[in-house]
């Protein structure tokens, strides 16, 4: 491509959504194509969090100091206010001409029904793509009873033989440890929850007349991010 060959980067104004089951590589697939196209990562953990550990803001706004005090106790933001923070953070980079790829979001139809709308009219149509990464129950439990995450942000270590030798972080440094919310119990209880709460989302996706660009996820990594940059059309 010609942009490729003067060196520069092929900066895209899309809106990518990357669903699929956990372990099914949403983080690891949405980072590379941050890093290709020139994307913001929009994680709503990684939102909620920024806001939660601003005291100041938790001081202000009685929404905070709500969402703070039930991610203490180890539950979710409230949905609403989830949506109300994605949504001001996808006005945000649009009028700033910055593309987006989520990973984790929208995780639920009502997220998607209030976002969508939003990233229509933000992004037009044509820009928002939509990727589903297929993974089996049996291949979900088996990545995250086995995967690692960072200490520092979470980043994810898939159980991959590339990742084999790693000991820290290859984003920050920091220490590579296992979770003990990691068990084929729990990881199985998330597939479930996935299937109810996340996975209608297709159907919503489809009948607002958005393609969905199918990825058989139990592949390598490089496999993966090669059949979506055919799916994107960019291959
Ligand atoms: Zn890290």
């Amino acid at each position: 491509m010609e942009a490729d060959i003067l060196g520069m980067s092929l900066t895209k104004k899309w809106a990518v959504i990357l669903i699929g089951p956990p372990g099914s590589g949403k983080g690891t697939q949405a980072e590379l194509l941050a890093e290709k196209f020139g994307l913001f990562h929009l994680e709503t953990s990684k939102l909620g969090e920024e806001k939660i550990n601003n005291p100041e803001l938790v001081r202000k706004d009685q929404e905070v100091a709500e969402a703070k005090r039930l991610y203490n106790k180890g539950e979710l933001f409230p949905p609403p206010w989830t949506v109300k923070i994605m949504v001001e953070k996808i006005r945000e980079l649009a009028k700033e001409g910055q593309g987006i790829v989520f990973s984790g979001s929208p995780r639920t139809l009502h997220e998607a029904e209030n976002e969508l709308p939003i990233l229509e009219e933000a992004y037009e149509k044509d820009n928002v793509r939509a990727i589903h990464l297929n993974l089996t129950k049996e291949e979900s439990v088996r990545r995250n009873s086995s995967r690692r995450v960072c200490k520092a942000n979470r980043h994810s270590i898939p159980d991959f033989p590339m990742f084999k030798d790693i000991t820290t972080c290859p984003k920050d440094g920091s220490e590579l440890i296992k979770r003990s919310l990691d068990t084929p119990e729990t990881i199985s209880v998330r597939y479930e929850v996935y299937l109810r709460q996340t996975q209608p989302i297709l159907s919503f996706v489809q009948e607002g007349g958005y393609n969905i660009i199918e990825i058989e996820g139990e592949q390598d990594i490089e496999k993966v991010f090669d059949d979506i940059l055919k799916g994107l059309g960019e291959s």
